[in-house]
């Protein structure tokens, strides 16, 4: 088969049509003579004007192709999953999480920092928490170990940050006060069941 027929050899086939694009220009006269008639054809602006006419189509008619990110957001999937969020009690408002330091134990990218002291009344509170969303790896692991469903991902997909290390204290992704009653409790792996209340056993008044 010669270089000729393997070029063409589906050509027949698949209903392809064939652009004569002409000689390929050798010297350097032949190369202008070739941008001269183009220019001349106006073959020059027949881009242009597809370019144009999508612009006022889109600045005029209604028809933005594009999302102006970061004013406006595309619709992200119910389950997805990013960024932390501390969750409250809903009882009292006071956060859920207890210190016990399990998150930072199984954090495989060892981003998660965090430290408790004893308050005045003896209780322990969380003095310090940082997750480094520079380092996190969104694998799940903090979330799946928490006892008490405190930290969880949440919707929240911006990591971008304008420093190489990008951290969230505590304050960053815990539940507002004022939007307590937005909290959102994920269904799922590790989540409160519908029927929680009813699984709860209390200790008879006996013991
Ligand atoms: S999602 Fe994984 S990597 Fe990120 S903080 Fe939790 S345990 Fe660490
Ligand atoms: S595992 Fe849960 S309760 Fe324990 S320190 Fe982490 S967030 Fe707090």
């Amino acid at each position: 088969m010669s270089l000729e027929e393997f070029k063409n050899r589906n050509v027949g086939e698949q209903n392809y049509r064939l652009v004569d694009v002409g000689q390929t220009p050798q010297t350097g006269m032949e190369k202008f003579e070739q941008v001269v008639k183009r220019a001349v054809k106006l073959e020059l602006f027949t881009g242009l004007k597809v370019t144009f006419r999508e612009m006022f189509k889109a600045l005029f008619g209604g028809q933005m192709h594009t999302t102006k990110y970061p004013f406006e957001k595309l619709p992200i999937a119910p389950r997805y999953r990013a960024i932390h969020e501390m969750k409250r009690l809903l009882e009292s408002g006071h956060y859920r999480c207890i210190g016990c330091g399990l998150c930072e134990k199984i954090c495989i990218a060892n981003c998660i920092r965090m430290d408790t002291r004893y308050d005045e009344n003896q209780r322990k509170e969380v003095s310090e928490y940082t997750i480094n969303f520079g380092r996190c790896i969104f694998c799940g692991y903090c979330a799946e170990v928490c006892p008490e469903l405190a930290i969880v991902h949440g919707g929240r997909y911006e990591t971008a940050s304008e420093q190489r290390a990008s951290y969230s204290t505590f304050e960053d992704m815990l539940t507002p006060l004022d939007q307590l009653a937005q909290q959102s409790e994920f269904p799922g792996f590790g989540a409160v069941s519908d029927d929680a209340d009813k699984k709860i056993k209390k200790t008879p008044l006996a013991y």
